[in-house]
């Protein structure tokens, strides 16, 4: 009898409700129970409670979860999901079930920061050779990131990853910008790297749990840590609870969505939001903006922004400061990018994008929007490869304001 090692409690607060349904993109496109949370959470029961083997469909039911943790707001139990996940994807990789060992290189070269921008380069070289399959949802990698940024001062930290440094480094330079145009200097710790987010994703808990303290020692102090990329810093936001110390648990405090940190040193105006282009948006309607004009800017949650830092509603204010921020009026629901989901589950990732690109084009086309901003370098990949067809560039919050400010 395998225990997936999920904490008892955590594994017994679903009271199997459905509320979490339709708010789960592989429910959405499947339409099967098993590839719901309750289904999944169903199967972990199986096998923790009764016994039940680890086969290949529980593994299937397993992987194919985005682990985008829309379900965990729609759930009135409170039922950690994303917790649940985590222990049963380390459990699978524990056992060889999951993360072949192709993958486990890819997943080393993350944490090997010089490995993965020669990496990086070589995969934007071979896309301008038409050599890597589009059904992969990468968007287009730059061949050049430029120099990368210099510490100015001690105000704060930021944070530069892995993915985020080698395929979008001018969102760092436009969030040291804004920065400097504030007044603040910021660190940049020369060793910073991957947070282990993407690990701890497939599993690999001691890799993740390695990653995690060596971010921790790159950065002293009690200072401020601004991240800019959601997932990071949902990843880093949860490093307290993962390795369960109080120094852990104090760099996690630490750390704030670039955008929260932005919106709290400009004391932002309330909220703004167009009526007419947010018709029939959950946000509620409130007078018209009528600042500088960027126009219509499409706002796309990721899903570690929204349902796990909950930091999105920033982004609306800091978006309203230089256009009209435009709600795509589907509650957060995900693109289907997770991390390595979109290369590792090519089709579900796909039928996913398809309904949000559907979402997309339905709102550019009612409010005239050509730009969507995403604040996740895996979101902006995924989407910008499909969009860029229609016409839609896919931006970070952070490079839209840095226009602004020129
Ligand atoms: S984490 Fe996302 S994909 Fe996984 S069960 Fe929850 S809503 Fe569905
Ligand atoms: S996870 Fe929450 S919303 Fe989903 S079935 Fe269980 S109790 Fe209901």
């Amino acid at each position: 009898m395998t225990h997936l090692g999920i904490d008892e409690d955590e594994l017994s607060s679903c009271v199997s409700c459905g509320m979490c349904l339709p708010h789960c993109p592989t429910y959405r496109v499947t339409g099967k129970e098993a590839f719901s949370p309750r289904g999944r959470i169903d199967a972990m029961r199986a096998v923790q409670w009764k016994g039940a083997p680890i086969d290949d469909s529980f593994v299937e039911f397993m992987e194919t979860c985005v682990q985008c943790r829309g379900c965990e707001p729609a759930c009135p139990s409170g039922v950690p999901f994303g917790h649940l996940m985590e222990a049963t994807r380390s459990t699978l990789a524990a056992q060889h079930r999951t993360v072949p060992r192709w993958q486990r290189i890819g997943y080393h070269v993350l944490g090997r920061h010089r490995l993965l921008l020669i990496g990086s380069r070589m995969i934007a070289v071979a896309q301008r050779l038409k050599l890597v399959p589009r059904r992969l949802g990468l968007g287009t990698i730059p061949v050049r990131q430029g120099a990368a940024i210099a510490s100015t001062g001690t105000d704060v930290w930021l944070y530069t990853g892995c993915v985020m440094d080698a395929w979008q480094r001018h969102t760092h330079r436009s969030t040291a910008e804004i920065l400097t145009s504030l007044g603040i200097t910021y660190q940049v710790p020369s060793s910073s790297g991957c947070c282990g987010a993407l690990h701890t994703h497939a599993g690999l808990s001691e890799q993740a749990a390695a990653l995690m303290r060596s971010t921790m020692e790159a950065f002293p102090g009690d200072g401020p840590i601004l991240v800019n990329s959601a997932g990071c810093g949902a990843a880093l936001k949860d490093v307290g609870h993962a390795l369960g110390t109080a120094e852990a648990r104090a760099f996690s405090a630490r750390v704030v969505d670039v955008h929260t940190f932005v919106m709290n040193a400009v004391v932002m105006d309330p909220v703004v939001m167009d009526p007419v282009l947010n018709s029939g948006s959950e946000r509620p309607s409130v007078p018209k903006f009528s600042g500088p004009g960027m126009g219509p800017i499409m706002i796309q949650d990721p899903c570690h922004l929204r349902h796990v830092q909950k930091a999105h509603l920033a982004v609306r204010d800091l978006i309203g400061r230089v256009g009209t921020p435009v709600e795509l009026g589907d509650e957060g629901l995900c693109c289907g990018a997770g991390g390595a989901y979109s290369a590792l589950q090519p089709d579900l990732a796909g039928q996913i994008r398809d309904r949000k690109i559907s979402t997309i084009l339905a709102v550019a086309k009612r409010t005239g929007s050509t730009q969507l901003v995403s604040a996740n370098p895996g979101c902006s990949q995924h989407l910008s490869s499909a969009l860029a067809d229609h016409g839609i560039s896919v931006v970070h919050p952070m490079d839209l304001l840095a226009q602004a400010l020129k």
